[in-house]
Protein backbone atom coordinates (compact mmCIF):
# COMPACT_ATOMS: atom_id res chain seq x y z
CA UNK A 1 0.00 0.00 0.00
CA UNK A 2 0.80 3.58 -0.66
CA UNK A 3 0.67 6.21 2.20
CA UNK A 4 -2.48 9.05 1.29
CA UNK A 5 -0.35 11.71 0.40
CA UNK A 6 -1.58 15.42 0.28
CA UNK A 7 -4.52 16.71 1.56
CA UNK A 8 -7.66 14.55 0.87
CA UNK A 9 -10.57 15.66 -1.28
CA UNK A 10 -14.30 15.22 -2.43
CA UNK A 11 -14.35 12.62 -5.60
CA UNK A 12 -18.12 12.81 -7.65
CA UNK A 13 -17.87 9.21 -9.76
CA UNK A 14 -16.82 9.79 -13.34
CA UNK A 15 -14.53 12.88 -12.29
CA UNK A 16 -11.38 12.25 -13.75
CA UNK A 17 -8.96 10.38 -11.93
CA UNK A 18 -11.76 8.57 -9.74
CA UNK A 19 -11.38 5.40 -10.82
CA UNK A 20 -7.48 5.11 -9.46
CA UNK A 21 -8.45 7.11 -6.48
CA UNK A 22 -11.10 4.78 -5.44
CA UNK A 23 -8.76 1.85 -6.43
CA UNK A 24 -6.31 3.14 -4.31
CA UNK A 25 -7.87 2.76 -1.06
CA UNK A 26 -7.91 -1.40 -1.29
CA UNK A 27 -4.63 -3.70 -0.92
CA UNK A 28 -5.94 -6.34 -2.90
CA UNK A 29 -5.25 -5.10 -6.17
CA UNK A 30 -8.59 -6.65 -8.00
CA UNK A 31 -10.88 -4.59 -9.91
CA UNK A 32 -14.75 -6.07 -8.62
CA UNK A 33 -16.07 -3.39 -10.71
CA UNK A 34 -17.75 -2.04 -7.70
CA UNK A 35 -17.85 1.84 -7.83
CA UNK A 36 -19.27 4.19 -5.25
CA UNK A 37 -21.03 7.18 -6.54
CA UNK A 38 -18.84 9.29 -4.28
CA UNK A 39 -15.69 8.91 -2.25
CA UNK A 40 -14.79 11.22 0.64
CA UNK A 41 -10.60 11.18 1.18
CA UNK A 42 -11.62 12.62 5.03
CA UNK A 43 -8.94 15.18 6.50
CA UNK A 44 -10.86 15.74 10.05
CA UNK A 45 -13.75 14.87 12.38
CA UNK A 46 -15.94 17.50 10.40
CA UNK A 47 -14.80 16.17 7.13
CA UNK A 48 -16.35 12.72 8.30
CA UNK A 49 -19.80 14.25 10.21
CA UNK A 50 -20.13 16.32 6.85
CA UNK A 51 -20.27 13.33 4.78
CA UNK A 52 -22.39 11.28 7.07
CA UNK A 53 -24.96 14.26 7.09
CA UNK A 54 -24.65 14.25 3.28
CA UNK A 55 -24.97 10.53 2.94
CA UNK A 56 -28.13 11.25 4.68
CA UNK A 57 -29.55 13.71 3.08
CA UNK A 58 -28.81 12.43 -0.57
CA UNK A 59 -30.10 8.61 0.32
CA UNK A 60 -26.22 7.23 -0.02
CA UNK A 61 -25.58 4.23 1.87
CA UNK A 62 -21.63 4.61 3.46
CA UNK A 63 -19.26 2.61 3.62
CA UNK A 64 -15.91 2.93 5.21
CA UNK A 65 -12.17 2.16 4.78
CA UNK A 66 -8.77 2.99 6.80
CA UNK A 67 -6.06 0.69 5.34
CA UNK A 68 -7.72 -0.79 2.83
CA UNK A 69 -6.55 -4.35 3.42
CA UNK A 70 -9.84 -6.44 3.67
CA UNK A 71 -9.53 -9.49 1.27
CA UNK A 72 -12.82 -8.88 0.31
CA UNK A 73 -12.69 -5.09 -0.82
CA UNK A 74 -15.87 -5.31 1.50
CA UNK A 75 -15.71 -1.50 1.17
CA UNK A 76 -15.72 -1.22 -2.55
CA UNK A 77 -20.26 -1.21 -3.24
CA UNK A 78 -21.87 -0.40 -5.97
CA UNK A 79 -23.69 2.91 -5.72
CA UNK A 80 -23.74 5.22 -2.35
CA UNK A 81 -20.79 7.09 -0.46
CA UNK A 82 -17.20 5.45 0.67
CA UNK A 83 -15.57 7.35 3.24
CA UNK A 84 -11.76 7.27 3.54
CA UNK A 85 -10.45 7.33 7.39
CA UNK A 86 -6.66 7.11 5.88
CA UNK A 87 -5.71 10.68 6.89
CA UNK A 88 -6.89 10.33 9.91
CA UNK A 89 -4.17 8.92 11.34
CA UNK A 90 -2.15 10.45 14.47
CA UNK A 91 -0.61 8.88 16.91
CA UNK A 92 -0.53 10.70 20.58
CA UNK A 93 1.07 8.61 23.45
CA UNK A 94 0.89 9.04 27.31
CA UNK A 95 4.17 7.03 28.29
CA UNK A 96 3.03 7.78 31.61
CA UNK A 97 -0.63 6.52 31.82
CA UNK A 98 0.36 3.50 29.55
CA UNK A 99 -2.43 5.01 26.77
CA UNK A 100 -2.65 6.34 23.48
CA UNK A 101 -5.02 8.14 21.05
CA UNK A 102 -4.54 6.83 17.57
CA UNK A 103 -6.87 7.67 14.53
CA UNK A 104 -7.81 4.63 12.17
CA UNK A 105 -5.96 5.26 9.43
CA UNK A 106 -2.69 4.81 11.36
CA UNK A 107 -0.47 1.34 9.78
CA UNK A 108 0.83 -0.66 12.42
CA UNK A 109 3.97 -0.41 11.62
CA UNK A 110 3.72 3.06 12.65
CA UNK A 111 2.28 2.59 16.15
CA UNK A 112 4.62 0.07 17.05
CA UNK A 113 8.03 2.27 16.44
CA UNK A 114 6.53 4.97 18.09
CA UNK A 115 5.71 2.62 20.94
CA UNK A 116 9.53 1.35 20.48
CA UNK A 117 11.08 4.84 21.54
CA UNK A 118 9.27 4.87 24.59
CA UNK A 119 9.81 1.31 25.49
CA UNK A 120 6.05 0.27 25.00
CA UNK A 121 4.48 -2.06 23.10
CA UNK A 122 0.60 -2.94 21.62
CA UNK A 123 -0.21 -6.05 19.74
CA UNK A 124 0.13 -4.69 16.34
CA UNK A 125 -1.37 -6.65 12.90
CA UNK A 126 1.64 -9.40 11.64
CA UNK A 127 1.59 -7.06 8.50
CA UNK A 128 3.23 -3.23 8.33
CA UNK A 129 -0.05 -1.10 6.68
CA UNK A 130 -2.59 -2.95 8.26
CA UNK A 131 -4.43 -0.21 9.93
CA UNK A 132 -6.23 -0.01 13.06
CA UNK A 133 -9.45 1.35 11.51
CA UNK A 134 -10.46 -1.90 10.41
CA UNK A 135 -7.85 -4.50 12.83
CA UNK A 136 -9.40 -3.81 15.78
CA UNK A 137 -12.95 -4.32 14.44
CA UNK A 138 -12.49 -7.19 14.04
CA UNK A 139 -10.97 -8.59 16.94
CA UNK A 140 -7.23 -8.55 15.75
CA UNK A 141 -4.93 -10.86 16.37
CA UNK A 142 -1.60 -9.45 16.48
CA UNK A 143 2.08 -9.55 17.95
CA UNK A 144 1.98 -11.31 21.47
CA UNK A 145 -2.04 -11.76 21.20
CA UNK A 146 -1.97 -15.15 22.67
CA UNK A 147 -0.82 -13.89 25.60
CA UNK A 148 -2.07 -9.87 25.89
CA UNK A 149 -4.91 -10.92 24.10
CA UNK A 150 -7.15 -10.10 21.08
CA UNK A 151 -5.52 -6.20 20.19
CA UNK A 152 -9.27 -5.12 20.85
CA UNK A 153 -8.98 -5.88 24.15
CA UNK A 154 -6.68 -3.71 24.63
CA UNK A 155 -9.19 -0.72 23.51
CA UNK A 156 -10.43 0.98 26.18
CA UNK A 157 -12.35 3.41 24.29
CA UNK A 158 -13.46 4.95 21.25
CA UNK A 159 -14.63 8.27 19.38
CA UNK A 160 -17.60 7.44 17.12
CA UNK A 161 -19.98 9.62 14.59
CA UNK A 162 -22.91 7.50 14.37
CA UNK A 163 -25.48 7.59 11.64
CA UNK A 164 -27.17 11.18 13.03
CA UNK A 165 -24.10 12.42 12.32
CA UNK A 166 -23.09 12.92 16.29
CA UNK A 167 -19.70 12.30 17.51
CA UNK A 168 -19.64 10.42 20.86
CA UNK A 169 -17.76 8.66 23.39
CA UNK A 170 -18.08 5.02 23.63
CA UNK A 171 -16.33 3.03 26.90
CA UNK A 172 -16.90 0.45 29.63
CA UNK A 173 -18.92 2.68 31.18
CA UNK A 174 -20.48 5.45 28.79
CA UNK A 175 -22.30 4.51 25.86
CA UNK A 176 -21.32 0.75 26.90
CA UNK A 177 -23.64 -1.37 24.41
CA UNK A 178 -21.44 0.89 21.48
CA UNK A 179 -18.18 -0.33 23.22
CA UNK A 180 -19.45 -4.04 23.44
CA UNK A 181 -20.28 -3.81 19.26
CA UNK A 182 -17.31 -2.27 18.24
CA UNK A 183 -15.04 -4.82 19.72
CA UNK A 184 -15.47 -7.61 17.23
CA UNK A 185 -17.95 -6.58 14.89
CA UNK A 186 -15.74 -5.81 11.97
CA UNK A 187 -17.04 -4.83 8.64
CA UNK A 188 -20.66 -5.39 10.15
CA UNK A 189 -20.25 -2.00 12.31
CA UNK A 190 -22.95 0.26 12.33
CA UNK A 191 -20.55 3.94 13.11
CA UNK A 192 -17.56 5.58 11.73
CA UNK A 193 -14.24 5.54 13.89
CA UNK A 194 -12.95 8.80 14.33
CA UNK A 195 -10.36 7.61 17.12
CA UNK A 196 -9.42 4.71 19.22
CA UNK A 197 -8.10 5.15 22.99
CA UNK A 198 -5.67 2.17 23.57
CA UNK A 199 -3.97 0.54 26.61
CA UNK A 200 -0.68 0.20 26.37
CA UNK A 201 1.86 -2.24 27.43
CA UNK A 202 5.36 -3.15 28.40
CA UNK A 203 7.88 -3.74 25.65
CA UNK A 204 8.77 -7.39 25.54
CA UNK A 205 13.23 -7.03 25.84
CA UNK A 206 13.60 -9.69 23.10
CA UNK A 207 11.78 -10.43 20.23
CA UNK A 208 12.89 -13.22 17.52
CA UNK A 209 11.87 -16.05 15.24
CA UNK A 210 13.05 -19.87 14.86
CA UNK A 211 11.95 -21.59 11.24
CA UNK A 212 12.19 -25.23 10.37
CA UNK A 213 11.80 -26.03 6.82
CA UNK A 214 9.77 -29.73 5.48
CA UNK A 215 9.57 -30.65 2.01
CA UNK A 216 5.30 -31.17 0.79
CA UNK A 217 6.18 -34.84 1.30
CA UNK A 218 6.00 -34.70 5.06
CA UNK A 219 3.02 -32.49 5.23
CA UNK A 220 1.06 -34.98 7.30
CA UNK A 221 3.62 -35.76 9.89
CA UNK A 222 4.22 -32.28 10.10
CA UNK A 223 0.67 -30.95 11.24
CA UNK A 224 0.25 -34.68 13.08
CA UNK A 225 3.09 -33.25 15.61
CA UNK A 226 1.98 -29.40 15.07
CA UNK A 227 -1.43 -30.81 16.22
CA UNK A 228 -0.06 -32.74 18.62
CA UNK A 229 2.08 -30.46 20.72
CA UNK A 230 0.09 -27.32 19.98
CA UNK A 231 -1.92 -27.54 23.58
CA UNK A 232 1.70 -27.51 25.02
CA UNK A 233 3.20 -23.92 23.15
CA UNK A 234 4.13 -21.26 25.29
CA UNK A 235 1.50 -18.69 24.77
CA UNK A 236 5.11 -16.55 24.30
CA UNK A 237 5.18 -18.20 20.62
CA UNK A 238 3.29 -17.81 17.44
CA UNK A 239 3.54 -21.32 16.21
CA UNK A 240 2.17 -21.41 12.66
CA UNK A 241 2.68 -23.71 9.70
CA UNK A 242 2.72 -22.41 6.27
CA UNK A 243 2.07 -24.26 3.28
CA UNK A 244 3.61 -22.90 0.32
CA UNK A 245 4.27 -23.67 -3.16
CA UNK A 246 7.82 -22.11 -2.73
CA UNK A 247 9.67 -23.25 0.67
CA UNK A 248 12.19 -20.72 2.11
CA UNK A 249 15.74 -22.77 0.80
CA UNK A 250 13.59 -25.38 -0.74
CA UNK A 251 11.98 -23.83 -3.93
CA UNK A 252 9.86 -26.17 -4.15
CA UNK A 253 6.23 -27.22 -2.21
CA UNK A 254 7.07 -27.64 1.41
CA UNK A 255 5.96 -26.81 4.63
CA UNK A 256 7.44 -23.40 6.13
CA UNK A 257 7.36 -23.93 10.45
CA UNK A 258 7.84 -20.53 11.78
CA UNK A 259 7.64 -19.92 15.43
CA UNK A 260 8.04 -15.81 16.25
CA UNK A 261 8.55 -15.50 19.91
CA UNK A 262 8.24 -12.55 21.90
CA UNK A 263 9.72 -13.03 25.82
CA UNK A 264 11.90 -11.23 28.21
CA UNK A 265 15.57 -12.53 27.64
CA UNK A 266 17.10 -14.53 24.70
CA UNK A 267 16.92 -17.48 27.13
CA UNK A 268 13.57 -17.14 28.09
CA UNK A 269 12.78 -17.00 24.59
CA UNK A 270 15.15 -20.16 23.94
CA UNK A 271 13.42 -22.39 26.14
CA UNK A 272 10.34 -21.09 24.65
CA UNK A 273 11.14 -22.18 21.48
CA UNK A 274 12.91 -25.73 22.48
CA UNK A 275 10.37 -27.90 21.20
CA UNK A 276 11.07 -27.68 17.83
CA UNK A 277 14.81 -28.34 17.87
CA UNK A 278 13.39 -31.25 19.90
CA UNK A 279 10.41 -32.48 17.86
CA UNK A 280 10.11 -36.18 17.02
CA UNK A 281 10.35 -35.08 13.27
CA UNK A 282 13.20 -32.79 13.44
CA UNK A 283 14.97 -34.78 10.99
CA UNK A 284 12.98 -34.86 8.53
CA UNK A 285 13.55 -31.44 8.06
CA UNK A 286 15.39 -29.33 5.58
CA UNK A 287 16.87 -27.28 8.37
CA UNK A 288 16.42 -25.94 10.98
CA UNK A 289 17.31 -21.60 11.84
CA UNK A 290 18.55 -20.71 15.07
CA UNK A 291 16.90 -18.46 16.72
CA UNK A 292 17.52 -14.94 15.49
CA UNK A 293 16.40 -12.09 17.43
CA UNK A 294 14.63 -9.57 15.21
CA UNK A 295 12.23 -7.14 15.54
CA UNK A 296 8.51 -7.01 15.19
CA UNK A 297 8.65 -4.16 12.52
CA UNK A 298 11.29 -6.21 10.62
CA UNK A 299 9.37 -9.17 10.78
CA UNK A 300 6.19 -7.65 9.51
CA UNK A 301 8.28 -6.09 6.68
CA UNK A 302 9.86 -9.52 6.18
CA UNK A 303 6.29 -11.07 5.89
CA UNK A 304 5.17 -8.94 2.84
CA UNK A 305 8.31 -9.26 0.66
CA UNK A 306 7.98 -12.77 0.68
CA UNK A 307 4.30 -13.29 1.51
CA UNK A 308 1.86 -10.28 1.29
CA UNK A 309 3.63 -8.49 -1.55
CA UNK A 310 0.43 -5.22 -2.37
CA UNK A 311 -1.21 -4.67 -5.73
CA UNK A 312 -1.45 -7.78 -6.89
CA UNK A 313 -4.57 -9.99 -7.04
CA UNK A 314 -5.82 -12.04 -3.85
CA UNK A 315 -8.52 -14.11 -2.97
CA UNK A 316 -8.36 -15.48 0.84
CA UNK A 317 -10.87 -17.34 3.32
CA UNK A 318 -10.52 -19.20 6.65
CA UNK A 319 -12.44 -21.15 9.10
CA UNK A 320 -11.45 -21.94 12.89
CA UNK A 321 -11.76 -25.82 14.16
CA UNK A 322 -11.57 -28.14 16.71
CA UNK A 323 -11.61 -31.32 14.33
CA UNK A 324 -9.62 -34.07 14.85
CA UNK A 325 -6.32 -34.07 12.82
CA UNK A 326 -7.29 -36.90 10.45
CA UNK A 327 -9.88 -35.58 9.35
CA UNK A 328 -8.39 -32.33 8.48
CA UNK A 329 -5.02 -33.94 6.50
CA UNK A 330 -7.44 -34.42 3.75
CA UNK A 331 -8.06 -30.60 3.09
CA UNK A 332 -4.79 -29.90 3.82
CA UNK A 333 -3.18 -31.98 1.00
CA UNK A 334 -5.87 -30.43 -1.09
CA UNK A 335 -4.69 -26.91 -0.28
CA UNK A 336 -0.81 -27.31 -0.73
CA UNK A 337 -1.59 -29.78 -4.05
CA UNK A 338 -3.98 -27.38 -5.90
CA UNK A 339 -2.37 -23.65 -4.83
CA UNK A 340 -1.76 -20.64 -7.35
CA UNK A 341 2.14 -20.26 -7.43
CA UNK A 342 3.95 -18.47 -4.71
CA UNK A 343 3.21 -15.91 -2.89
CA UNK A 344 0.32 -17.91 -2.23
CA UNK A 345 -0.25 -19.84 0.99
CA UNK A 346 -1.94 -21.32 3.88
CA UNK A 347 -1.60 -20.45 7.61
CA UNK A 348 -2.46 -23.21 10.13
CA UNK A 349 -2.47 -21.16 13.69
CA UNK A 350 -1.92 -22.65 16.70
CA UNK A 351 -4.30 -20.50 18.71
CA UNK A 352 -5.54 -22.22 22.06
CA UNK A 353 -7.60 -19.40 23.20
CA UNK A 354 -8.20 -18.65 27.04
CA UNK A 355 -11.18 -20.43 28.62
CA UNK A 356 -12.46 -16.42 29.18
CA UNK A 357 -12.72 -13.57 27.06
CA UNK A 358 -14.48 -10.05 27.86
CA UNK A 359 -18.01 -9.71 27.13
CA UNK A 360 -17.80 -8.47 23.45
CA UNK A 361 -18.75 -8.87 19.81
CA UNK A 362 -15.79 -11.41 19.44
CA UNK A 363 -16.93 -14.38 20.44
CA UNK A 364 -16.28 -17.29 17.98
CA UNK A 365 -13.07 -18.85 17.97
CA UNK A 366 -11.25 -22.22 18.37
CA UNK A 367 -7.84 -24.12 18.93
CA UNK A 368 -6.68 -23.59 15.35
CA UNK A 369 -7.41 -21.45 12.43
CA UNK A 370 -6.45 -22.62 8.84
CA UNK A 371 -6.61 -19.41 6.30
CA UNK A 372 -5.63 -19.75 2.47
CA UNK A 373 -4.23 -16.71 0.63
CA UNK A 374 -4.18 -17.10 -3.17
CA UNK A 375 -2.06 -14.43 -5.01
CA UNK A 376 -1.65 -13.99 -9.13
CA UNK A 377 -1.24 -11.11 -11.34
CA UNK A 378 -2.54 -11.06 -14.71
CA UNK A 379 -5.98 -10.64 -14.74
CA UNK A 380 -6.69 -13.83 -17.24
CA UNK A 381 -5.74 -16.11 -14.26
CA UNK A 382 -8.68 -14.26 -12.64
CA UNK A 383 -11.00 -16.99 -13.57
CA UNK A 384 -8.30 -19.51 -12.65
CA UNK A 385 -7.03 -18.53 -9.32
CA UNK A 386 -9.99 -16.62 -7.65
CA UNK A 387 -12.55 -19.08 -6.80
CA UNK A 388 -9.49 -21.13 -4.87
CA UNK A 389 -9.82 -20.36 -1.99
CA UNK A 390 -13.66 -20.70 -1.48
CA UNK A 391 -13.31 -24.24 -3.34
CA UNK A 392 -10.95 -25.26 -0.56
CA UNK A 393 -12.52 -23.90 2.25
CA UNK A 394 -15.93 -25.56 0.99
CA UNK A 395 -14.61 -28.84 1.22
CA UNK A 396 -13.23 -28.40 4.85
CA UNK A 397 -16.43 -26.67 5.62
CA UNK A 398 -17.96 -29.33 7.94
CA UNK A 399 -15.30 -29.42 9.95
CA UNK A 400 -15.35 -25.66 10.52
CA UNK A 401 -16.69 -23.90 14.05
CA UNK A 402 -17.16 -21.07 11.92
CA UNK A 403 -14.46 -17.87 10.60
CA UNK A 404 -12.89 -15.23 11.63
CA UNK A 405 -13.92 -11.80 10.31
CA UNK A 406 -9.66 -10.61 9.37
CA UNK A 407 -9.58 -12.77 6.47
CA UNK A 408 -13.71 -13.19 5.89
CA UNK A 409 -14.91 -13.70 2.28
CA UNK A 410 -18.76 -13.60 3.27
CA UNK A 411 -19.18 -12.25 -0.14
CA UNK A 412 -18.66 -16.01 -1.54
CA UNK A 413 -19.13 -18.04 1.17
CA UNK A 414 -21.86 -17.18 3.94
CA UNK A 415 -20.57 -18.92 7.37
CA UNK A 416 -20.73 -18.09 11.22
CA UNK A 417 -18.74 -15.71 12.50
CA UNK A 418 -19.57 -14.66 15.84
CA UNK A 419 -22.29 -16.54 18.83
CA UNK A 420 -26.16 -16.33 18.27
CA UNK A 421 -26.66 -14.22 21.31
CA UNK A 422 -24.07 -12.09 20.53
CA UNK A 423 -25.68 -11.90 16.70
CA UNK A 424 -28.86 -11.04 17.67
CA UNK A 425 -27.53 -8.28 20.53
CA UNK A 426 -25.67 -6.89 17.38
CA UNK A 427 -28.67 -6.68 15.46
CA UNK A 428 -30.50 -4.80 18.03
CA UNK A 429 -28.09 -2.27 18.53
CA UNK A 430 -27.70 -1.78 14.53
CA UNK A 431 -31.68 -1.22 14.66
CA UNK A 432 -31.24 0.98 17.60
CA UNK A 433 -27.98 2.86 15.80
CA UNK A 434 -28.55 3.15 12.55
CA UNK A 435 -32.69 2.52 12.15
CA UNK A 436 -32.16 3.45 8.29
CA UNK A 437 -29.51 1.39 7.58
CA UNK A 438 -27.18 4.19 6.40
CA UNK A 439 -24.09 1.88 6.91
CA UNK A 440 -23.13 -1.32 4.96
CA UNK A 441 -23.46 -4.81 6.68
CA UNK A 442 -21.36 -7.72 5.99
CA UNK A 443 -21.33 -9.04 2.10
CA UNK A 444 -23.16 -12.22 2.20
CA UNK A 445 -25.73 -11.04 5.19
CA UNK A 446 -28.63 -12.04 3.91
CA UNK A 447 -27.40 -15.96 3.78
CA UNK A 448 -25.40 -15.89 6.83
CA UNK A 449 -28.09 -17.02 9.83
CA UNK A 450 -28.61 -20.46 6.90
CA UNK A 451 -24.93 -21.38 6.91
CA UNK A 452 -23.06 -23.57 9.35
C1 LIG B 1 -1.52 -8.48 4.21
C2 LIG B 1 -2.53 -8.62 5.32
C3 LIG B 1 -2.09 -9.01 6.57
C4 LIG B 1 -3.00 -9.12 7.63
N1 LIG B 1 -2.56 -9.48 8.87
C5 LIG B 1 -3.42 -9.57 9.90
C6 LIG B 1 -2.98 -9.92 11.22
O1 LIG B 1 -1.81 -10.12 11.48
N2 LIG B 1 -3.92 -10.02 12.19
C7 LIG B 1 -5.26 -9.78 11.96
O2 LIG B 1 -6.07 -9.87 12.89
N3 LIG B 1 -5.69 -9.44 10.75
C8 LIG B 1 -4.82 -9.33 9.72
N4 LIG B 1 -5.27 -9.00 8.46
C9 LIG B 1 -6.71 -8.75 8.29
C10 LIG B 1 -6.99 -7.28 8.62
O3 LIG B 1 -6.82 -7.05 9.98
C11 LIG B 1 -8.44 -6.95 8.28
O4 LIG B 1 -8.64 -7.08 6.90
C12 LIG B 1 -8.76 -5.51 8.71
O5 LIG B 1 -10.13 -5.29 8.50
C13 LIG B 1 -7.94 -4.51 7.95
O6 LIG B 1 -8.12 -3.23 8.43
P1 LIG B 1 -7.92 -2.00 7.44
O7 LIG B 1 -8.36 -0.79 8.12
O8 LIG B 1 -6.52 -2.04 6.89
O9 LIG B 1 -8.86 -2.45 6.25
P2 LIG B 1 -10.16 -1.79 5.60
O10 LIG B 1 -10.36 -2.60 4.35
O11 LIG B 1 -10.00 -0.34 5.44
O12 LIG B 1 -11.30 -2.07 6.64
C14 LIG B 1 -12.01 -3.28 6.67
C15 LIG B 1 -13.44 -2.99 7.06
O13 LIG B 1 -13.48 -2.47 8.40
C16 LIG B 1 -14.45 -1.44 8.48
N5 LIG B 1 -13.77 -0.19 8.85
C17 LIG B 1 -12.51 0.18 8.55
N6 LIG B 1 -12.22 1.36 9.11
C18 LIG B 1 -13.33 1.77 9.76
C19 LIG B 1 -13.63 2.91 10.55
N7 LIG B 1 -12.75 3.88 10.77
N8 LIG B 1 -14.87 3.00 11.07
C20 LIG B 1 -15.80 2.05 10.87
N9 LIG B 1 -15.56 0.93 10.13
C21 LIG B 1 -14.32 0.79 9.59
C22 LIG B 1 -15.13 -1.35 7.14
O14 LIG B 1 -16.30 -2.16 7.17
C23 LIG B 1 -14.10 -1.94 6.20
O15 LIG B 1 -14.67 -2.50 5.03
C24 LIG B 1 -4.38 -8.87 7.40
C25 LIG B 1 -4.82 -8.50 6.12
C26 LIG B 1 -3.90 -8.36 5.10
C27 LIG B 1 -4.36 -7.97 3.72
Amino acid sequence: MKRPHGKGRVWERGAQGFDEAVLATSFNGRDPGRRPNVLVEANNVFDVQAAVRRAQAEGLKVSICSGGHSWAQNHLREGGLLLSMARINEIDIDADAMAAKVGPGCWGIDLDRALKKKGLFFPVAHAPDVALGGFLLQGGFGWGSRELGLATESVIGLDLILADGRLVHANASENADLYWAARGSGPGFFAVVARYHLKLHPRPKFTGLKMQIFARKHLDDVFRWADDIGAAVPRSVEFQMVPTPKALGLFRPGIEVVAPVLANSYEEAKEAVRFVDESPIRKKAHFTTPLVPISTSMMAVTANITHFPPNVRWCADNMWTNAPIEKLLPGLNNIIDTMPPAPSHSLWLNWHPPADRPDMAFSLEANRYLAVYGEWTRSEDDAKYSGWATDCMLKMQENALGIQLADENLGNRPARFMADANLNRLDALRAKYDPDGLFHDWMGRADRRAAA
